[in-house]
């Protein structure tokens, strides 16, 4: 299969480029060439299917040229260890749990399933190591590094900002050690991410070690995610309420409900979308002006969806070949503040005892309020409500339990490297590595 860029001037990749690459020489996100349509009779049995099965055959369909058929199952049933299962919360709205995995949220499926790929494509260049560069604000740090946790061959440098990370986040990437390389920035997210970027523009450091980073708008950390919609779908037609399914998203850089819109194209039964936003709802504009004008991010309580410029826009409008009406005659929005958000984390916990982290509560308040009768609607918990325990708690006025995992990062001992924010430092650390 090959990948083409979204501006359509680079020259189409093959996965192998696409995935150690990451963007586009000019800087579109790439897409496959072709999205396979799933036969009849795979959705006709998929509701008698286990998830690992069902992302197998999901997983053929993307990358079955470029991948030998056992190789590319085992790497399948690798990165999901874990269940996205279906939990009903009212009669007609569902929770589709993503937050499962390693470090508590939908992330860790694209960062596993990269992390194998990664690994299979560098086997063959036996010797050499790979070295992920990846700056995060929080929530990435954790998912790239996990991810990429003892994985053979890759070595992994978490760039993040000094005293700007919650502990819990922190815990999460400073305490792993093995191929994991924390570096504590005395700077901000900003600085973190230029001196990533001075890294891959450094000729000399080029030439000493083999650079990629783990972006999220990666073809290997995109695509994996179509994996549990197909699931969503199985769970709910096991319980004969998937004939008319609303799947709601809460959406920051939109990668998310991309692999939603894929796994439509592929023939997935999905009536219509929805993308939650928090008050960062340049998307929302869109779909009610046409006119898409990003605009700088907003701190809000769902921090993970504060983003102003959402990257895989562009991937939705090629996909649609920029029809504004056909996009909205598949994807519907919402948009809440922090204090509608907050309401619908204590409405929903009072009404039903379900608790939501504050991301999850944008996609279940779009049902709760958007759901026409007869269908029925299944969103997006995209992490565990103990990631944002204080948040959450003033919210639904109850306590919330850390699970075992979180907490035995908490436990752990901080190892991290402390620089400066001058490239300089950063360049002659790695150059002794
Ligand atoms: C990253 C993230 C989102 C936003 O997902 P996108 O793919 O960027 O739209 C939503 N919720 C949580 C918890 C996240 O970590």
């Amino acid at each position: 299969m090959r990948y083409y860029s979204t501006n359509k001037k680079a020259r189409p990749a093959t996965l192998e480029e696409a995935v150690v690459n990451g963007l586009a020489p000019d800087r579109g996100l790439y897409m496959p060439e072709r999205i396979e349509k799933l036969p009849k009779e795979f959705f006709d049995a998929i509701d008698t299917m286990p998830f690992q099965d069902i992302a197998c055959v999901v997983a053929d369909a993307f990358f079955g040229e470029d991948i030998e058929k056992a190789e590319l199952e085992s790497i399948v049933r690798d990165t999901l260890s874990f269940d996205c299962p279906v939990v009903e919360v009212t009669g007609d709205i569902f929770s589709l749990e993503l937050f499962h995995g390693p470090t508590l949220a939908f992330k860790d499926v694209g960062a596993r399933f990269m992390a194998r790929l990664l690994r299979h494509f560098i086997s063959a260049k036996r010797g050499q190591t790979v070295n992920v560069l990846v700056a995060t604000s929080g929530d990435t740090g954790s998912a790239v590094a996990n991810g990429f946790l003892g994985v053979d061959g890759i070595h992994v440098y978490v760039l993040y900002p000094k005293g700007k990370v919650s502990k819990i986040q922190e815990s999460q990437f400073t305490t792993l050690g093995r191929n994991i390389t924390a570096i504590e920035v005395d700077g901000a997210f900003d600085d973190c991410q230029a001196l990533v970027k001075n890294a891959f523009m450094d000729a000399e450091l080029n030439r000493r070690m083999y650079l990629t980073s783990a972006n999220s708008i990666n073809v290997a950390r995109f695509l994996p995610q179509a994996f549990y919609y197909f699931n969503a779908y199985a769970r709910m037609k096991e319980r004969g309420l998937a004939d008319r399914l609303v799947v709601c998203v809460p959406s920051g850089n939109f990668g998310n409900i991309t692999a939603g819109l894929f796994a439509r194209e592929m023939g997935l039964p999905v009536e219509r979308f929805i993308a939650a936003n928090n008050a960062n709802d340049v998307f929302y504009e869109y779909l009610a002006t046409g006119e898409y004008n990003p605009r700088p991010s907003i701190q809000t309580i769902a921090n993970a969806m504060d983003v102003g410029a959402p990257s895989n826009f562009a991937r939705i409008y090629d996909l649609y070949g920029g029809d504004h009406a056909r996009i909205t005659s598949i994807v519907a929005g919402a948009t809440y503040t922090d204090a509608q958000i907050r309401e619908a984390m204590g409405e929903c916990h009072a009404k039903t005892g379900y608790t939501l982290d504050p991301h999850g509560a944008c996609g279940y308040r779009a049902l709760a309020e958007g759901l026409r009768p007869g269908e029925t609607g299944v969103f997006l918990e995209t992490a565990h409500p103990a990631k944002f325990k204080d948040t959450v708690e003033d919210a639904i006025k109850a306590s919330v339990d850390i699970p075992e995992r979180l907490a035995k990062f908490m436990s752990g001992k901080k190892q991290s490297v402390g620089l400066s924010k001058e490239f300089a430092d950063f360049k002659a650390f790695l150059m002794q590595e």
